[in-house]
């Protein structure tokens, strides 16, 4: 029995032309998150835009530690840590303009409802002496709107979504395996029945079968109910596997974002490049390439383009002027100036012809 949902007609986008369409499910444009940290100022999102149009599509944001994934995550719940000194940009969720909404609203209306989130360790923070049913259950007790017949029914249901027999719920933490807490850690997510969930590294802790089984849960929640997805990775090949879109997180910023299969095998951005060739590949010919030099600090990024002191191809302007997000022509940009052939010149096509990216083999 799903939990009643909220009128939610979707908003609709007025063109030029006078034609409407629906808005997209959720459109970030430009979000920024500074805070301080030891007395500087942590630039840890820095201008990001990305889409999710419609209900099932999945986001995967894909980078290295301190590329800023978290602190979108953090954002975008807006769970922002007390030293934030810069929270701006556009958060529109089916149009309307959920950044604008005072904090209890949006502890009311937005958080868990709408947007829920499965933090990065979450399944080590179950409460040892909850059962699990309770555990899920607790919101919508809080909540106060169902029977303890429908919030049973309710916890049931989930539990078998998530690929877990409802005798679950009367078992104990410490009686589940690591796969099966991070099945309740969903379930939990799922509570509310929100339209967009993030995963932060949601199989980061577990071994490589059971990350094959939760990756297969996530595919099959993206069909039905229809979640949309934020998945959070260091791990390129996991989000291939489960996203439409692909953000390639660099210092703050996306290097580069657009839908999966271009990013993976046309690149735009050097580092999307350098970070498949970093990748084992089965019928691969050659090893894999380390990828040069260390992620720079974000209370003191690199003037210009931040990845410069790592890039194989820069050139004049790299190390004086910011590229902005430059469209790729597919609703995708990229970060580089390579991209721009009024600034590249014959750079531009040399770049177009360089032959990276992942085949799925
Ligand atoms: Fe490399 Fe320049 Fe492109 Fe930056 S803008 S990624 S330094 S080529």
């Amino acid at each position: 029995m799903p939990v009643a949902k909220r009128d939610s007609a979707a908003r609709s986008v007025l063109y030029s032309d006078g034609m409407t369409a629906p808005a997209p499910l959720l459109a970030v444009e430009d979000l920024h998150l500074h805070y301080v940290s030891g007395g500087r100022v942590v630039r840890a999102v820095d201008g990001v835009s990305f889409t999710i149009e419609r209900r099932g599509e999945a986001v995967g944001i894909v980078g290295e530690s301190g590329s800023g994934k978290t602190s979108l995550a953090v954002a975008l719940m807006r769970l922002l840590p007390k030293n934030v000194v810069r929270f701006d940009g556009s958060i529109r969720l089916e149009g309307q303009d959920i950044r604008a909404l005072s904090e209890d609203e949006f502890r009311r209306e937005i958080r868990w409802r709408r947007i829920a989130m499965v933090f990065q360790g979450a399944m080590n923070v179950l409460n040892p002496v909850l059962k699990i049913g309770d555990q899920i259950a607790e919101p919508l007790q809080l909540d106060g709107r169902l029977s303890k017949q429908a919030i049973r029914s309710r916890v049931n249901e989930l539990l078998v979504r998530v690929g877990l027999s409802p005798e679950f719920a009367t078992r104990y933490p410490h009686e589940l395996s690591g796969g099966q807490k991070q099945r309740v850690v969903l379930a939990m997510a799922l509570v509310l029945d929100p339209d967009v969930l993030i995963l932060d590294e949601p199989t980061s802790a577990l071994d490589v079968s059971v990350q094959a089984q939760i990756m297969n849960l996530l595919k099959d929640l993206k069909q039905d109910p229809g979640i949309s997805m934020i998945f959070i990775t260091h791990d390129i090949g996991l989000a291939s596997d489960l996203c439409d879109h692909i953000a390639v997180a660099y210092a703050g910023w996306h290097a580069e974002y657009g839908p999966a299969e271009r990013v993976l095998l046309e690149p735009r951005h050097p580092y999307a490049r350098l970070l498949l060739a970093s990748l084992p590949r089965l019928r691969a010919t050659t090893p894999p390439q380390p990828m040069p030099g260390e992620p720079p600090d974000l209370t003191n990024p690199p003037a210009g383009c931040r990845f410069h002191p790592r890039c194989p191809y820069r050139f004049a302007p790299c190390d004086t002027d910011v590229p902005p997000p430059i469209p790729i022509g597919d609703g995708g940009h990229a970060r580089c100036w390579l991209n721009d052939p009024g600034v590249a010149g014959d750079l531009y096509l040399a770049h177009l012809k360089e032959p990276a990216g992942v085949s799925h083999d």
